[in-house]
């Protein structure tokens, strides 16, 4: 971090940073509560051996700051927060530590609710529900929305649908070759339903029996780890690693669409206008990754959880990336630029019609 923490979060605008820990149990979590103008600040408990504090705050103001932003392109009433837990999630990971989490949770008395993340399961979550009611993407058996996963995929194909029509005037994506990096929970969801489609498959991952799995299922070819970007293709989806983006593998893309579950793709801001110079047309990664988050956030309706209302939610990211795409296209901006300037106009928004229905009040 070049600038102090507090200089930091004045900039970026966070409401609040918090330090847990609990000796007996051996918790040391940080909770970032980076914006609740829209709703409670959701966003899951990372767990990772940091090694050192400061790679853990900035981690932790980072992401809370990003799901402010998913949040508010997702169009859902929600904020933005992330926990850390500083941790090996194969060696430190206890019951007790959860529970711990738990009572931490609840010192912020609802403005924040933890859900999964990396390095934690859904089995960890169960844990922290055993001593705190701020906590969502339960399972569905406790009255949760289960694995967020085909909810992040059919996301993403919406978003691939979007950009299809925007390219190619048509959102049909029968015919099309699409080159996925990593076949995991999120990517082979994909896989299965572009399969479904009509699309061509080309994929790489570390896991050779996934790839095998692919190949024999869905008739996918599989290429090296290397030549994935450079895969003849017509949209490239990144489901495995973050800052995937960058100056080596952007010259490349032969794809003239990228559109995949990974967060942070790209390195640094500029490469989404680098993007833009190779005339590829990116789905910014927290609008078309938002259906794990929105089939999560479902289960806060005050009905409980609706399978329904979940999928009407993320097919609409079909809209948020159109909308995006023309925003962009008007103002001349990166896609990725067009989707920080709108989310943070509908916070803005949200906070003004606030404050003047507080002024009202007090006038009253
Ligand atoms: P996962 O761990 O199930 O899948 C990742 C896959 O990538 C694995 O199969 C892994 O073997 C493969 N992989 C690892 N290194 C690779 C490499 N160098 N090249 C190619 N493949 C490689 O994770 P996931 O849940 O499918 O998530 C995938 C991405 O999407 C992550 O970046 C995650 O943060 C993001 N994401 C996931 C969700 C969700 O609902 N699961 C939601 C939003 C964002």
């Amino acid at each position: 971090m070049d600038s102090s923490i507090l200089d930091y979060v004045a900039q970026h605008g966070h409401e609040q940073l918090c330090f847990f820990s609990d000796p007996s149990s051996g918790l040391r979590a940080i909770v970032a509560i980076h914006d609740t103008t829209l709703g409670p600040a959701l966003g899951g408990a990372r767990m990772y051996p940091y090694e050192k504090e400061e790679d853990a705050i900035l981690d932790v103001l980072r992401l809370s700051e990003g799901m402010s932003y998913k949040a508010a392109m997702a169009g859902l009433p929600l904020g933005g927060g992330k926990c850390v837990i500083v941790g090996n999630p194969r060696t430190d990971k206890t019951p007790a530590l959860f529970h711990a989490l738990g009572h931490a949770v609840n010192k912020l008395t609802g403005r924040y609710i933890t859900a999964e993340d990396v390095g934690t399961t859904v089995e960890d979550l169960v844990e922290v529900s055993r001593t705190s009611d701020f906590v969502a993407g339960l399972p569905a058996e406790m009255g949760g929305g289960g694995d967020p996963s085909p909810w992040t995929a059919l996301g993403v194909v919406r978003g691939m649908e979007a950009c299809s029509e925007a390219v190619w005037g048509s959102a049909d994506l029968s015919g099309k070759r699409v080159a996925i990096q990593g076949i995991g929970k999120v990517g082979y969801a994909l896989a299965e339903m572009l399969h479904e489609r009509g699309a061509t498959l080309y994929v790489t991952d570390v896991s050779q029996r996934r790839l095998e799995q692919a190949a024999r299922d869905l008739g996918a070819f599989i290429v090296g780890l290397d030549e994935i970007y450079s895969t003849p293709c017509d949209i490239f989806a990144p489901c495995a690693l973050g800052a995937i983006l960058n100056d080596v593998t952007i010259p490349q893309l032969t794809a003239a669409i990228v559109a995949g579950s990974a967060n942070n793709q790209l390195e640094e801001p500029r490469h989404g206008a680098m993007l833009v110079e190779r005339g590829i047309l990116y789905a910014p990664d927290y609008v078309v990754n938002a259906g794990g988050l929105i089939n999560v956030a479902t289960e806060l309706e005050p009905a409980g959880y609706d399978e329904r209302l979940a999928r009407e939610r993320v097919l609409a990211i079909y809209d948020n990336v159109a909308s995006v795409v023309r925003q962009a296209r008007a103002s001349g901006l990166p896609t990725s630029e067009a989707a920080d300037f709108v989310a943070r106009q509908r916070i803005t928004a949200a906070r003004m019609s606030r404050r003047q229905a507080m002024t009202a009040i007090e006038m009253r």
